[in-house]
């Protein structure tokens, strides 16, 4: 990260701290290029079992208050989320407040309490929790209640490399393995992160305005062993996929091997998954923390509320 985008953060920090995302947008996330950014890529055809690309079955077996259906579709796989997190989190409502949400375990976070991600940026472990709570209606109003909020991701099944890489907009650009969707490096108007960061979670989450809810770094509920003692998780792990098909891993790689990321937050090489290698995503420490653009092709978002 630059030194100036620090320090614009720590500026910003003070005003922007309540800011929720807006969700919906499909505002470009930074200027756009006619090359590819995604100098590691390289198209590897995937072994596919059980139809589904490695590590899917996963989620697609989850429980209904999650995951509606993980399906082939052609030359793609459809992914239908509740976007309904399957940990704890201060932003699932509860029945005192706003309509609750099946499968989604309120536990309170203090303001006083560590925030992993805020110190990671500024130093400041102070927790501020936004407004908004996760909703599986229209609105997280008691007045709409609804079951039919969801995200819809449409991904190709065997992604290939693009003669030039996509920028990544607002709203989902991928899924997690337990199908939260990840945002890009930045919140409403294409602002930075700054504002938002005191209130993510201790996994990382926050609810944008609408309710839907969406890690914009490191899901620490799938990469970390310990945080409140029963968790599992992996450095190395799969934890999702990106709008373009290529997989999402940990900080690290399983190898031990250092990982070398392109500009789209990109590298090349055998997984435990994909033993053939595979082009691939790393979450890191610094911005874009996720996919920083798409190497492929990038398949398609709905969020139907
Ligand atoms: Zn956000
Ligand atoms: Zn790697």
């Amino acid at each position: 990260m630059k030194k100036s985008i620090i320090k614009y953060h720590l500026m910003a920090l003070g005003v922007l701290l309540l800011v929720a995302c807006g969700g919906g947008s499909s505002s470009s996330s930074s200027g756009g290029s006619s090359a590819s950014s995604a100098t590691n890529c390289q198209t590897k055809a995937v072994t596919l079992s059980s139809g589904l690309p490695p590590g899917m079955a996963a989620m697609a077996a989850m429980s209904s208050s999650y995951i509606t259906s993980v399906a082939v579709s052609g030359s793609n796989v459809v992914i239908v989320t509740k976007d309904v997190p399957n940990h704890p989190s201060p932003y699932c409502p509860t029945s005192s407040s706003v309509n609750t949400v099946a499968g989604c375990t309120n536990e309170a976070q203090s303001l006083s309490s560590p925030n992993y991600y805020n110190n990671l940026l500024f130093g400041s472990t102070n927790y501020a929790q936004n407004p908004s709570f996760i909703a599986v209606g229209t609105s997280n109003s008691q007045a709409s209640p609804s079951t039919t909020f969801k995200y819809t991701l449409t991904l190709p099944l065997q992604p290939t490399c693009a003669s030039s890489s996509t920028d990544t907009s607002l709203d989902a650009i991928g899924a997690a393995s337990n199908g939260i969707v990840f945002f890009n490096q930045y919140a409403a108007g294409n602002a930075v992160l700054t504002g938002e960061v005191a209130g993510f979670d201790r996994f990382g989450g926050h609810p944008a305005q609408s309710g839907n809810y969406h890690y914009h770094m490191e899901p620490r509920y799938l990469t970390t062993t310990t945080i409140g003692g029963n968790l599992s998780g992996s450095q190395s792990a799969l934890i999702g996929w990106a709008l373009d098909g290529f997989p999402i891993y940990g900080p690290t790689n399983s190898s031990g091997a250092a990982v070398s990321l392109d500009a789209c937050h990109g590298e090349y090489h055998a997984t435990t998954e994909y033993p053939a290698g595979i082009y691939h995503y790393h979450v890191g420490n610094s911005s874009p923390y996720i996919v920083g653009c798409y190497a492929g092709t990038p398949g398609t978002k709905v969020l139907t509320p």
